[in-house]
C-alpha cells in the first residue's frame, strides 16, 4: 500500500462529514493526497473515483456510440400500450 503523509494531505476536513481528516483514512486524487474522517468515507469517495474513471475509459474506447436520448425513432409507445385494451 502506498505511504501517505498527513504533512501532504490538502485538505483539513471530511468533504462527506466536515470532521477533522484522519491520519488512517488518506487516499490520492489527482496526484494529490486527500483525506476523510474515516476509511468509509474515504472507500466512498474511492469507489466513486472508480466509477468515473471506468465511465471514462468506456466513453474514450473508440466505437463507443452515447445512448440515444429519448425513444427509439418509430415506434409510437402510446398506441401500443392502448392496442391490447377492450374498448
Ligand atoms: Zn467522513
Amino acid at each position: 500500500m502506498r505511504d501517505l503523509d498527513m504533512a501532504d494531505c490538502i485538505n483539513e476536513t471530511c468533504p462527506w462529514s466536515g470532521e477533522p481528516v484522519q491520519a488512517d483514512s488518506l487516499t490520492e486524487y489527482d496526484g494529490c493526497v486527500v483525506g476523510f474522517c474515516n476509511p468509509g468515507c474515504r472507500d466512498k469517495f474511492e469507489s466513486a473515483v472508480r466509477h468515473f474513471e471506468a465511465a471514462k475509459v468506456t466513453r474514450a474506447a473508440p466505437g463507443f456510440q452515447p445512448a440515444p436520448k429519448g425513444r427509439a425513432p418509430g415506434r409510437d409507445e402510446s398506441r401500443s400500450y392502448t392496442k391490447d385494451l377492450p374498448l
